[in-house]
């Protein structure tokens, strides 16, 4: 089984790496040929937009996925047709575009944050009066860690945040006063089989994930949250793992985002549960029958950014389970993650503290 992933970052790394047992071969396409996932499997060095260079990869495999979100719907929509792409092409387009993603929100029913749409200089004045400070202003399109995204309390800062975008079309949201961050993935493969992991708690600094713990135990909330997922999965009659990321506040969940891909707060399933989201994703694409989703007891994924710790002193940490993903060091990079497992959350929270504070 031959599959061909657009982008070769960690999420495609590890792609690769759930790959090799199950005897599928990952074929990638990203500019860089020192990419994380093309250090362990085949890849074409080219543009992901370009038409030629898709279509190549394209003619060497059987189903092509993307673990990547910034990639040109239009270039992806002319690949030769006998090579089917999962997840849908009409998913990554509503998910590349913030007010696309609040409007499938909403007509599903999911409540997700009051925003405003900002495309023209008049779009400023009415935010103040429609949300209330702070709120946050995002572009609509290429956002992702934190990136083309303000916080702004005031109208003065907000007009500077948008000339600091360029004045690209953007929306500009209330503020979620929230007590967690959780998320949920779940997969769906061929003949409408869906299987879904339990919720995630994640933390997250200047937009980036810092942490996450799993499973969040509210069966409640989980119910709620699985059944919008699903209700998405439906409407794109989708193929492949899906994330969704919610703010828990005290009125309930309110959707943040979703991505059609991998999710880095799904990264502790590789030791974590039965069968990794990654694993699962290559399952569902091919069509292959989804593995168990179950949790091994509770795990802890801890993100390194901008640099990794030392080896050594990682590796000498008994039960921790250390990816790096063989990246250059830079600010905000994510550059690799641990995970950690344990029986019982007091357990796992007590490693938390002594990992961070031994990793620095
Ligand atoms: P995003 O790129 O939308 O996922 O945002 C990255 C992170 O910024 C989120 O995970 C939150 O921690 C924070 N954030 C984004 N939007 C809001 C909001 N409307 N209210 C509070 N925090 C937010």
């Amino acid at each position: 089984m031959k599959i061909g992933i657009i982008g070769a970052g960690q999420l495609g790394r590890m792609l690769a790496l759930a790959g090799y047992p199950l005897g599928i071969n990952c074929t990638f396409l990203d500019s860089d040929s020192n990419s994380p996932a093309g250090l362990v499997s085949a890849i074409h060095v080219g543009e992901m937009d370009n038409i030629n260079h898709l279509d190549s990869l394209a003619a060497e495999v059987d189903i092509i996925t993307y673990e990547f979100e910034n990639i040109s719907v239009e270039a992806l929509k002319a690949i030769n047709p006998s090579v089917q792409i999962y997840p849908q092409i009409t998913a990554l387009a509503t998910a590349q575009d913030r007010l696309k993603e609040k409007q499938l929100f909403e007509s599903i029913g999911i409540p997700t944050a009051a925003y405003v749409q900002i495309n023209k200089p008049e779009d400023l004045k009415s935010v103040e009066k429609k949300l209330g400070w702070p709120v946050v202003l995002k572009s609509r399109r290429l956002g992702y860690d934190g990136r083309s995204q303000h916080v702004v309390d005031s109208n003065s800062s907000l007009k500077s945040a948008w000339d600091s975008l360029k004045q690209v079309p953007a929306i500009a949201e209330s503020w979620v006063n929230f007590e967690r961050e959780l998320s949920l993935i779940g997969v769906r493969g061929i003949n409408g089989e869906i299987v879904c992991y339990p919720l995630s708690e994640n933390v997250h600094k200047e937009g980036i994930l810092r942490t996450t713990v799993a499973p969040y135990e509210d069966t409640e909330l989980h119910n709620i949250a699985q059944n919008w997922l699903f209700s998405i999965m439906e409407k794109f009659d989708y193929r492949g793992v899906l994330t969704v990321e919610f703010f828990h506040t005290e009125q309930g969940l309110v959707a943040n985002e979703m991505a059609p891909r991998v999710h880095n707060s799904g990264h502790w399933t590789i030791e974590g549960a039965e069968t990794s989201q990654f694993e699962n994703h290559l399952r569902a694409v091919l069509g292959l029958p989804l593995g168990d989703t179950k949790p091994r007891g509770y795990a802890a994924m801890l993100n390194f950014i901008g640099n990794m710790p030392s080896t050594i002193d990682a590796l000498k940490i008994s039960g921790a389970h250390l990816h790096d993903y063989c990246k250059k060091p830079r600010l905000n990079r994510k550059v690799g993650h641990l995970t950690l497992l344990a029986n019982k959350r007091e357990d796992l929270l007590k490693k938390i503290a002594y990992v961070k504070e031994t990793l620095n």
